[in-house]
């Protein structure tokens, strides 16, 4: 793999991750941009422990442009996009409309003496998956995925050395039902300046597992999966993907590998090269459930930056909010209200149809 790093024509950064060595890649953005925004506003909510981001410039960006305006496809002849280059394998640049940058412009005053406020301090980037504007994660080849995968790993280690960040989350929304923005296949990764509520959550619950018996929480209960096997849904001899015993969406699955590892960085070249097969075999699956292009999170769950990192263990979590053909499961009085799930599809239910997809 190659990497090539540019900057773009308002100072944002762009990397190359090309499959051939002898990529070249000097064409320059050739846009007049505006400087990128500053940083997003941290508050923190006294009532739930928790900070939330107001970002109030994103309100501009760019909202399901037709195919000829996609910001993300390749800039050829003189529709410039984001990419200079007029073709392209992975790309990884900075959000032109960011939650969190690195771009502080003064610190916050205080709105009151219960919400401190500080600067949305940390990263956010776009990758894009492959300049075919029609393709979709699944249609990559395993040899694609694995370069997304190895791009995605500079990516964590690169963010995980910014002052601030504690932790780097990659993730994929897929399909307009999850509110994506753009239809070009891509990611994002967020470089956040706190351990986030769910990751809190997690390291607690396996904090007090590895006080009580020793062992990784993450790994006992993947190998509790393994063995009871019912809700395996596809495996190989790194990973393994199964619907959680406790799902909280009509279908959601987890692929982790065997081995604990804290992020993806500290995966190992069988690792990486084993994922790609069996995340395509699972998507297809998706795909194939109601035979129409399934709605879907990817969200990769890593160790936290700089604490509790044996606690954790890599995994990616796929869900997504399609129940049924024509129904769409809703976060609604309960979820949103109360945080509690109500998943009407079992958990066995939905490994036996994505086995059988
Ligand atoms: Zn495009």
């Amino acid at each position: 793999m190659k990497r090539t790093q540019i900057e773009l024509a308002d100072g944002r950064e762009l990397i190359y991750f090309d499959e051939r060595d002898d990529a070249v890649r000097d064409q320059p953005d050739r846009r007049e941009l505006p400087p990128p925004p500053h940083a997003s506003q941290l508050r923190y909510d006294p009532l739930t422990d928790e900070w939330v981001a107001v970002a109030v410039h994103r309100q501009t960006r760019t909202f399901l442009p037709p195919a000829d305006q996609c910001p993300l496809c390749p800039s050829r002849g003189d529709r410039l996009s984001e990419i200079p280059a007029p073709d392209y394998d992975v790309v990884v640049f900075e959000n032109r409309f960011p939650s969190l940058s690195q771009r502080v412009a003064e610190e916050p005053a205080e709105i009151t003496p219960f919400t401190p406020v500080r600067p949305g301090r940390g990263k956010c980037e776009v990758v894009c998956f492959t300049d075919d504007h029609n393709a979709s994660f699944a249609s990559l080849p395993p040899a694609r995925v694995r370069t997304v995968l190895d791009a995605l790993a500079d990516r964590t280690t690169a963010l995980s050395e910014l002052p601030g960040v504690e932790q780097v989350f990659p993730f994929e929304n897929r399909g307009v039902e999850i509110g994506v923005t753009l239809h070009h296949p891509h990611g994002q990764i967020y470089a956040y300046p706190f351990v986030t509520p769910r990751t809190r959550t997690m390291l607690a619950a396996a904090r007090r597992h590895f006080e009580r018996t020793g062992g990784n929480l993450y790994a006992d209960v993947l190998a509790a999966e393994r063995a009871a096997g019912d809700r395996v849904v596809a495996s190989n001899e790194h990973w393994t993907a199964y619907v959680p015993a406790a799902a909280r969406w009509p279908f959601e699955v987890h692929v982790a590998p065997h081995r604990p590892v804290p992020d993806i960085p500290a995966l190992d070249d069988a690792e990486r090269d084993a994922f790609g097969p069996l995340y395509l075999d699972v998507l297809r699956r998706f795909d194939g459930l109601f035979d129409m292009p399934m709605p879907y999170i990817a969200a990769w769950h890593q160790a936290p930056v700089h604490v509790d990192r044996e606690l954790g263990h890599l995994h990616l979590q796929l869900f997504s909010i399609r129940r049924a053909k024509d129904k769409l499961k809703y976060l609604a009085g309960s979820e949103s209200g109360m945080g509690v799930f109500i998943n009407d599809i079992a958990p066995e239910r939905a490994a036996e149809l994505l086995r059988a997809a």
